[in-house]
């Protein structure tokens, strides 16, 4: 991902170098170049507008340092706007002052929420933690023995409505709904002290009123302290107004990118921070459980800069 990002930035900042200093035109015509990287990236319009903004005023100021040369002065200015579009500092997970902590994942069907729920209870458990999984998704006939395969692989304990669980009393009638088995879960939770409650909720292909109504009854019945939205970064630009919908339907405290390890540009997934508000957490990067990590905007700007 955002290897063509990369390279066209990175080469304006070549076009740069033999530059003694730099003039408005020169200043304009980089901010021009930078703006086609971006949207040729698939970053949003306003994010693109605001960034290039920043960036111009910032070149053309005085801030400017004696100390580096203007390439690099233009690199400098541009990881640091990068970094802030990326939600600046990293955020971690917050957790509850009284256990368990209630973390409920949203998005649509495909996303990775599934998976993502069997990424975090790995490494939640490596950390010392006790999360246990809940099966809130009933809409799709696989996704409770989905999430009971990647928990059993994770080595975490899963509450399903359904045999093949931890132990008879976790079984609910069948045609239990959503938010019955998430306030059993988040109740069994208590009862055996497991830290950390992981809640995996349906997704549909598109948003609907019906999958937002769901998922908001899920969060009034559990009191989510987190609600991630997981957004798949290859969809494109799709993925703004989807993480819109998820912030006005059910609102969402962090977000989570998965499949960043695909060939997709990328550029809309690093716009949600920015558009919605909300930090990006944690970075999905294949199939594999191992295959996950915390969220540095730091990092994420100097890779795209390297
Ligand atoms: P859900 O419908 O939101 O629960 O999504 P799933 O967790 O079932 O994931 C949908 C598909 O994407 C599955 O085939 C996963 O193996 C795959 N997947 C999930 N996360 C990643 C990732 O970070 N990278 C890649 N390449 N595939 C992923």
């Amino acid at each position: 991902m955002f290897a063509t990002l990369s390279d066209r930035l990175t080469s304006t900042f070549k076009n740069l170098r033999t530059k003694g200093r730099l003039s408005e035109a020169d200043v304009d015509a980089t901010v021009r170049e930078i703006r086609r990287a971006l949207l040729d990236a698939d970053v949003a319009v306003p994010v693109v507008r605001q960034f290039t903004g920043a960036v111009r005023e910032r070149a053309l100021s005085a801030e400017v340092s004696q100390a580096l040369n203007p390439a690099q002065q233009v690199v400098k200015i541009v990881n640091e706007e990068l970094v802030a579009i990326l939600g600046g500092e990293t955020r971690t997970l917050r957790y509850a002052k009284n256990p368990p902590t209630v973390i409920l994942l949203a998005g649509l069907q495909g996303a990775g929420k599934t998976t993502l729920a069997g990424k975090l209870a790995l490494q939640l458990k490596g950390e010392g933690h006790t999360p246990l999984l809940v099966a809130a998704d009933l809409q799709r006939p696989n996704a409770v023995t989905q999430l009971q395969v990647v928990g059993e692989r994770a080595g975490v304990p899963v509450f399903a409505p359904h045999p093949g669980n931890q132990g008879a009393d976790d079984v609910l009638p069948a045609g239990a709904d959503p938010v019955a088995v998430a306030r059993a879960g988040l109740e069994t939770a208590r009862s055996r002290q497991h830290d950390v409650l992981i809640v995996d909720t349906a997704g549909r292909l598109g948003v609907d009123a019906e999958l937002m109504r769901q998922a908001a009854d899920i969060r009034d019945a559990v009191q989510p302290d987190e609600i991630l939205f997981v957004i798949d970064a290859m969809i494109g630009q799709d993925a703004v107004t989807t993480a819109q919908a998820f912030a006005d339907g059910v609102g969402f405290t962090g977000v989570v990118l998965s499949k960043l390890d695909g060939d997709a540009r990328g550029g809309a997934a690093l716009s949600v921070a920015s558009v919605t508000g909300r930090p990006i957490l944690y970075a999905s990067t294949g199939e594999k459980l191992t295959d996950f990590e915390v969220f540095h905007p730091d990092r994420m700007a100097s890779r795209i800069l390297d």
